[in-house]
């Protein structure tokens, strides 16, 4: 089945999606995106995806290139066509396309771009059941973590490192030693006590979909919460440690930097919280 993708008002053969040599998002990273998980054929949690891609927009100042409701369509049509019941929708909206100058230029249109991908479901349950390894590498991202764009060459140059060393995600570290969050996910401990601790939101992280949504959970299952940073001597010291994301929901780590997380198997709490995690996440229809 050839793949569908959406570029700018068509829908169009995955060999022909292309956006112009002269687009922003290429040159100068002047884009923004979303990363959706598709479950029975439904999107996940599209409410507050789509409340952080307004957000994302508002603080580069990219025109809106459509309605939600719009946008919305889209997305759907998407799914439907690539007929993707367990996967991921992407989505990229640039700045535009303009001869390369690094002001912004006047009267473009944003370009929009939506594809969906098949997840295989099975080897991501065997991966939560065994847990991941992370490496801990130097954040040397911008000020400005909190915005989803595509300049993602850290991520990329961190996740190389952690794979180079067998570890499946990288958790970024800043000067003071304290982690940040994961190269593609934010990043959880848990305490002696049973408390659950990750990082406050501030222009460090992402303000993860999944991390919401997850301390929406930890409030129905009264399992307390602390948003405060920690060290990476601390998480190996930790009871349990996982991360979130769209693409993987709670994902458990078992070995930081080539040491076991407690007794180097996925923990019990973090087990229930990603077996219960779709019991809070909003389903689209
Ligand atoms: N932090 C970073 C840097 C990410 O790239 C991601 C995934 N896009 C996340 C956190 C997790 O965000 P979400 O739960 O919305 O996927």
């Amino acid at each position: 089945m050839t793949r569908i993708v959406y570029v700018n008002g068509r829908y169009l053969p995955y060999s022909q999606a292309g956006v112009h040599a002269e687009d922003r998002g290429f040159q100068f990273a002047d884009s923004i995106y979303e990363v959706c998980e598709i479950k029975d054929g439904h999107l996940i949690d599209e409410t507050r995806h789509m409340e952080r891609l307004e957000r994302s927009l508002g603080e580069l100042k990219i025109a809106a290139p459509m309605s939600r409701r719009a946008l919305g369509r889209v997305m759907r049509e998407v799914v439907k066509r690539n007929r993707v019941t367990t996967g991921l929708l992407y989505l990229q909206v640039t700045r535009g396309a303009a001869p390369r100058d690094f002001p912004f230029p006047k009267g473009i249109e944003p370009t929009v771009v939506c594809l969906a991908r098949r997840v295989d479901d099975h080897k991501r349950g065997e991966r939560a059941e065994v847990g991941i390894a992370v490496k801990t590498l130097a954040d040397v991202r911008w000020g400005r973590c909190d915005i989803k764009t595509v300049m993602l060459l850290p991520a990329a140059l961190a996740k190389e490192a952690a794979g180079a060393e067998g570890a499946q995600e990288a958790w970024l570290v800043d000067r003071d030693g304290f982690v940040t969050e994961g190269a593609s996910s934010n990043a959880w401990i848990i305490d002696a006590q049973g408390s659950v601790i990750t990082r406050p939101l501030g222009s460090a992280i992402l303000p993860g979909v999944t991390r919401r949504t997850l301390i929406d959970l930890l409030g129905q299952e009264k399992i307390p919460l602390v948003e405060r940073a920690f060290t990476v001597e601390e998480a190996l010291r930790a009871r349990e440690a996982f991360i979130t994301s769209a693409s993987g929901t709670v994902m458990p780590v078992v070995r930081i930097n080539g040491s076991a997380v407690a007794n180097g198997y996925p923990g019990e709490i973090t087990r229930m919280l990603r077996s219960k995690f779709h019991h809070v996440a909003e389903v689209s229809r």
